[in-house]
C-alpha cells in the first residue's frame, strides 16, 4: 500500500464526517466538491477507480441533450444547456466547443422547418452566445461541410455547437478540486455496510479496501448514495426496497483510425430504425455512438456484442455510404450502462434522462439518473438539501454554494478565450523540459494549469519509457491516485480508446514503472498484467 493511501484511510477514520459519498463518478465526486467548498468535512470511497463506471463510458458530450426537445423536456434542455457553458468556463482544458452538423433527409427524423426551429428553441433555452448560435445550410453548403454524408435525399443540414469532453478526465479534475478543498477520497474502496445508532438512523459505513480486503468503519452524520448503475446495490445493503428502481441501458461506442473513416465534421445522424447517433472527429481517430438497449448483466464485465457492432456499422453505411469500414476497421470500443428511474412501459430511448434524489426512512440519501452534463447543478440541488438538515440536526451551518465561478483543477488558464494561447506558451517551454512542441502541446491541452508539474516529471524520466509517458505516469501516481494499469491507460490518458498502439507499445514498461514505485509483489505484476490485457481485449474484440 501506498503512504498515501494510509494517510487516506486514516484521515476518512477520524472524527465524523459531515458528508460521506459512496461513489466517485462524475456524481458523487461533483457532490464531495460541493460540499467541500461550504465548509464541510467530506469523505468519498469509490469501489473501483474514479470514473470507472459510467463516467468514463459516455458519448463524451457536455451537451444539452437537443433530443429531449422531441420529448418536449423543455426544462431538462434548458438546464442542462445552460450548464454547458459553465462546465466549460470552469474547465476549458477538458471541454472543447466543437460545430456538429445535423443533416436532414427526406423521410428523416427532422426537416428544414423543424431542424431550423429545433435548433433556435435549443439556443434560446441553453441562452447560448452570439457567436455560438445556429446556422442552416443548404444541400451543396451541407455537402461542403462534410462530403461523407449521404447525398441521396439531402436537402439540407443545421449547424450548432455541442461540448466535446473526455469523460473521466472531466471527473478526475473534478475529484482534484474536491482534495485541494479539503475532502478525502479514497478509490478502490467499497461501502460494504452500513453503521446504524439506536434510532436505526444510518451513522456512517464500513469499508473494504479492496486491494487488501482490510475492513474500517467511517462515520458522519450524512451518507449519500451516487454509485451510478449500482445504486439499487447500495440501498440493498439496508435491506430489500420497495418503490423507485433502476433500469440500466447499454450503450456502445466504437472507433475507427481516421484513415479508415475520414470524417472532417461531427455529425449527429439518423439511423435506419429512427433514432438519432454521432460520429465524432477526435485526434486522429472517428468514434462513433451510441446504442440504447435494455441490459441486465454485470455492469463491470460489460463485453461488446456482435449485434453491437452490427448496430452502429448500419448506421454508418447508412449515412456514410461511401464509408467501406468494417468489423477489422475498428480500433477500440467501449460500452457504458445509462442508470435510468425505471418508467413502465417504456423503451430505453424514451426514458426520461432526468436526475432524482430520496432518501430511504434509515436516512440514506440516494441519487440517480441525470447526465455528465448537470453535475455541478445535481450537486448544488443535494447540497441545499444536505445543508438544511445539517442544520437543523446538528446545528452544523454549511456556506451558500461556489462551484459555479469555481475552476476545476487545472482549470486555472486564465479563462476559455485564453486556452490557445496558454498552451503556445506552455508549449515553448517544453524543449527545457526534454519534450517537443507538439507534446508540449498535448500536455498543456490535457492536464492545463497543471502542467507544469507534469513537465518536471519529464526531467527526470527514465529512459525505459517515452519521456512524455513516464511524466503522465508519474503525475498519474503521485497527483491522480493511479493504481492500477489500466486506471492510466484507460481513465487518466483515454489512450484504451483513442490510442490503442500507445498502450499496446508502451504497455510492459508502464507496468515495470509501477511494479518498482509502488512495491509490488511478482504476483499483483502478474494480476495487475492479466487485467490490463483482459481490459485491452474486451475495447478491441466483439464477443
Ligand atoms: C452510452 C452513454 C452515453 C452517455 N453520453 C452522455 C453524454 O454525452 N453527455 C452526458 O452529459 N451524459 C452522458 N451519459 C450519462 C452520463 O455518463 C452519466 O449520467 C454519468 O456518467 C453518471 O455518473 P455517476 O457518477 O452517477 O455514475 P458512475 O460514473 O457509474 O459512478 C458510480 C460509481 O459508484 C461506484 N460504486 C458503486 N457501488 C459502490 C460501493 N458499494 N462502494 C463504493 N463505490 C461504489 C462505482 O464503482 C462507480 O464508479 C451517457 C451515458 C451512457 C451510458
Amino acid at each position: 500500500m501506498t503512504v498515501q493511501r494510509q494517510a487516506t484511510f486514516e484521515k476518512l477514520q477520524q472524527g465524523v464526517q459531515d458528508v460521506l459519498i459512496i461513489g466517485g463518478g462524475i456524481t458523487g465526486v461533483g457532490i464531495a466538491l460541493d460540499a467541500a467548498t461550504r465548509g464541510l468535512s467530506v469523505g468519498l470511497v469509490e469501489m473501483q477507480d474514479f470514473a470507472a463506471g459510467t463516467s468514463s463510458r459516455s458519448t463524451k458530450l457536455v451537451h444539452g441533450g437537443l433530443r429531449y426537445l422531441k420529448q418536449f423536456e423543455i426544462k431538462e434542455v434548458a438546464e442542462l444547456g445552460k450548464e454547458r457553458a459553465i462546465v466549460y468556463e470552469n474547465g476549458p482544458h477538458v471541454t472543447t466547443p466543437v460545430w456538429m452538423l445535423l443533416p436532414f433527409h427526406k423521410g428523416g427524423t427532422f426537416g428544414k422547418f423543424s431542424t431550423s426551429v429545433g435548433l433556435r428553441t435549443y439556443d434560446y433555452l441553453a441562452g447560448v452566445k452570439k457567436s455560438e448560435r445556429r446556422y442552416m445550410l443548404s444541400k451543396d453548403e451541407t455537402v461542403q461541410k462534410e462530403p461523407l454524408v449521404k447525398t441521396d435525399g439531402l436537402q439540407g443540414g443545421g449547424v450548432y455547437v455541442e461540448y466535446r469532453t473526455d469523460d473521466a478526465r472531466l471527473t478526475i479534475e473534478v475529484a482534484k478540486a474536491a482534495v485541494a478543498n479539503g475532502a478525502v477520497l479514497s478509490n478502490y474502496t467499497k461501502a460494504v455496510e452500513f453503521l446504524y445508532n439506536k434510532k436505526k438512523k444510518i451513522v456512517g459505513i464500513v469499508a473494504e479496501d479492496v486491494l487488501t480486503g482490510n475492513r474500517f468503519e467511517i462515520h458522519a452524520r450524512k451518507v449519500i448514495n451516487a454509485a451510478g448503475p449500482w445504486v439499487d446495490d447500495v440501498r440493498a445493503i439496508e435491506g430489500k426496497q420497495k418503490g423507485k428502481h433502476l433500469i440500466l441501458s447499454k450503450g456502445v461506442h466504437i472507433v475507427f483510425d481516421e484513415s479508415k473513416f475520414p470524417l472532417k465534421q461531427a455529425v449527429y445522424f439518423d439511423t435506419p430504425d429512427k433514432r438519432m447517433v454521432f460520429a465524432i472527429p477526435r485526434n486522429g481517430k472517428t468514434y462513433v455512438g451510441t446504442t440504447d438497449t435494455f441490459y441486465k448483466g454485470d455492469q463491470r464485465e460489460m463485453d461488446i456484442e456482435q449485434a453491437d457492432r452490427d448496430y452502429i456499422m448500419n448506421a454508418i453505411h447508412y449515412m456514410f455510404p461511401s464509408v467501406n469500414v468494417t468489423d477489422a476497421d475498428i480500433e477500440s470500443s467501449w460500452a457504458g450502462v445509462r442508470p435510468l428511474i425505471h418508467e413502465d412501459g417504456k423503451n430505453p430511448s424514451e426514458i426520461s434522462r432526468h436526475d432524482e434524489v430520496w432518501e430511504s426512512k434509515a436516512g440514506l440519501i440516494t441519487i440517480a439518473g441525470g447526465k455528465l452534463t448537470g453535475y455541478r447543478k445535481m450537486a448544488e440541488g443535494v447540497l441545499n438539501d444536505v445543508a438544511e438538515k445539517l442544520k437543523a440536526e446538528h446545528k452544523i451551518k454549511a456556506g451558500n454554494c461556489m462551484t459555479k465561478q469555481l475552476k476545476i483543477s487545472g482549470g486555472d488558464i486564465g479563462g476559455s478565450e485564453n486556452l490557445e494561447a496558454f498552451v503556445q506558451q506552455q508549449a515553448k517551454k517544453a524543449a527545457a523540459f526534454g519534450l517537443t512542441f507538439e507534446e508540449g502541446q498535448y500536455l498543456a491541452h490535457h492536464y492545463g494549469s497543471n502542467v507544469t508539474t507534469v513537465f518536471n516529471y519529464a526531467n527526470v524520466a527514465q529512459n525505459v519509457l517515452p519521456k512524455m509517458v513516464y511524466a503522465q505516469l508519474m503525475y498519474g501516481i503521485e497527483h491522480e491516485m493511479v493504481v492500477h494499469p489500466v486506471d492510466f491507460f484507460v481513465r487518466r490518458t483515454g489512450n484504451m480508446f483513442f490510442n490503442i498502439d500507445s498502450v499496446k507499445a508502451h504497455k510492459e514498461a508502464v507496468l515495470n514503472v509501477m511494479a518498482m514505485v509502488l512495491s509490488w509483489s511478482d504476483l499483483q505484476k502478474a494480476q495487475y498484467a492479466m487485467e490490463l490485457e483482459k481490459e485491452i481485449h474486451r475495447a478491441t474484440t466483439a464477443k
